[in-house]
């Protein structure tokens, strides 16, 4: 089994990371994954407010967050397919705290459900607590 998987992590708007792993850590609709090289090929959904974890094989973990699309393990790798992504370098605490208490509370409108995620996401990819 070889140590390392190659994996891509592209957003609608760019390409944000790719390179050689060790492993990657993420969250699909069907539970936390824990993918090491040579893991099962899947394909899941992203689950909305979780994080995804790249170790490199050089270098410190990458900690992104992701809204919306997808995640496949194949044969040659892990591939993120995101409809937003921001790495946790670039994410802005307190606009994302704002955003958190700003939309917090109201589970029928489907437009703050989907913002409180994507600040929940930003604050768990910068390592704070939620
Ligand atoms: P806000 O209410 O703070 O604008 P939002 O979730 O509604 O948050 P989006 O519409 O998802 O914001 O994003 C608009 C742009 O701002 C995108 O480019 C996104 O990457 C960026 N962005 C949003 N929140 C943050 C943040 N906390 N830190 C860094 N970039 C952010």
């Amino acid at each position: 089994m070889p140590d390392t998987m190659h994996v891509e992590l592209v957003s609608i708007e760019r390409a944000i990371w790719s390179g050689d792993a060790t492993a990657v850590f993420g969250r699909t609709t069907e539970g936390e994954l824990g993918i090491l090289p040579g893991h099962t090929p899947l394909l899941g959904a992203l689950e909305p407010g979780y994080p995804v974890r790249i170790v490199p094989q050089d270098g410190d973990e990458l900690r992104v967050a992701v809204h919306g699309g997808f995640l496949s393990v194949h044969r040659d790798g892990v591939s993120v397919l995101a409809e937003q992504a921001e790495v946790a370098d670039d994410i802005d605490v307190s606009r994302a705290r704002d955003a958190l208490s700003r939309n917090e509370g109201d589970d029928d409108d489907e437009d703050r459900v989907a913002a409180h995620q994507r600040a929940l996401a930003r604050l768990r990819a910068a390592g704070e607590q939620v």
